[in-house]
């Protein structure tokens, strides 16, 4: 089995959508006419690691064997290591591991969770993740979040999505909808909240002291992600479980928020590593004892790749995330991950378990400059 060709490309989430809100989906097909899907991280439309996957990646892997995928995302991470081995690089390497592991699972005609040693579970709770929380009022808040509870989530997380150039915005107003939403599930139902990097040391201190006395069960990039040192303090001198980790790219990076003192790290599969790289991620976390609850954001292709992940890991501390419901591009699928009775539940169809609509595809497909 050999790579023929790759196909990356983004697609609307909308077909009438601005090019800008997409996908960005990559496709490998075998010389014996298989194909495996992966996915990249969107931000900015996933333009730039889609650019990375077309014109440097592309013409490094055809005629490769797709079993070889972890000795491929090696070689080209240290090769294309000077485009940045934070984000772009990262994304691209993301979605063709991703699809090189749905191509190993067709050409074995197993799942991938049973290729990464079998599934301690494949019904997964969820949290539903609520993000654009700091510009709502408190009670557009609860609204929105009653309408979440219909889903039959594990968990709720509160985002807040502030402008990241500005800290401790709001503290006060934070932190009362913080304890309204507490008021509306009750006091033993699983809350998170997500700073989004919108603190100081002291602002997330005097947040963190007060989501203890709410009873929060995790409390998310309180500050600047890039303040390693500080986000492992927090998690040092709080109760509550101060994590981060969905803007760190590298395994090395993980290693760091470890040494510093977080204790629940967010590696995010389509960001950085694909299936392998949040398999080494699992192996570090477990080491160490700290949780691993992925970040994972998009609804299809990295949802599913990380509820693989998620199936085969030992200590699953924490539901999967599911982000703002949205039927964005479940019409490109013919079976798209959707919940259950709050569980999902992983096809044993081989590979990831999921396939495109070929028509949609084509309608929704944006043309990128060459
Ligand atoms: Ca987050």
């Amino acid at each position: 089995m050999k790579i023929a060709r790759i196909e990356a490309f983004q697609l609307r989430w909308d077909p009438q959508d601005r090019p800008a809100a997409g996908s960005a989906f990559l496709r490998v097909w075998t010389d014996d006419g298989l194909c495996g899907l992966g996915e990249a991280s969107p931000m900015q439309g996933g333009i730039a690691s889609l650019g990375i996957l077309t014109r440097d990646i592309a013409p490094a892997v055809i005629g490769a064997d797709p079993l070889d995928h972890a000795v491929i995302q090696d070689r080209l991470l240290h090769r294309l290591v000077k485009l940045g081995p934070e984000g772009a690089l990262t994304g691209a390497l993301a979605a063709l591991d991703i699809a090189l592991w749905d191509l190993k699972g067709k050409y074995l005609s197993q799942p991938v969770y049973k290729l990464l040693g079998g599934a301690w579970r494949t019904a997964l709770p969820f949290y539903s993740s609520i993000g654009g929380n700091g510009a709502r009022s408190v009670d557009e808040v609860l609204r929105v979040v009653e309408q979440r509870l219909r889903d039959q989530p594990a968990a709720i997380k509160i985002r807040f999505d502030n402008d990241r150039s500005m800290l401790d915005n709001d503290i006060a107003g934070d932190l009362a909808k913080a304890r309204a939403v507490r008021k509306l599930v009750g006091p033993d139902f699983p809350l998170a909240f997500d700073a989004n990097n919108g603190f100081s040391l002291s602002g997330a201190m005097r947040v963190g002291r007060a989501l203890e006395e709410l009873g929060y069960w995790w409390f998310e990039e309180p500050v600047q992600h890039y303040h390693v040192r500080q986000l492992g303090e927090l998690a040092r001198r709080l109760d509550i479980t101060v994590s981060a980790g969905e803007q760190s790219y590298t395994l090395s990076a993980v290693a760091e928020l470890i040494d510093a003192g977080v204790r629940m790290v967010q590696p995010d599969i389509i960001k950085m590593g694909g299936i392998t790289g949040l398999q080494r991620c699992v192996a570090l976390a477990l080491a160490h004892g700290v949780e691993l609850v992925p970040h994972q954001t998009q609804p299809t292709i990295g949802h599913q790749a990380n509820m693989h992940v998620a199936a085969a890991q030992l200590h699953a501390t924490k539901p999967c995330e599911l982000n703002d419901p949205s039927p964005r591009m479940h019409a490109v699928f013919t079976d798209p991950p959707v919940p259950k009775d709050g569980l999902f539940h992983l096809p044993d169809t081989p590979g990831l378990g999921l396939s495109m609509v070929e028509t949609e595809v084509a309608q929704r497909q944006v043309a990128l400059a060459a």
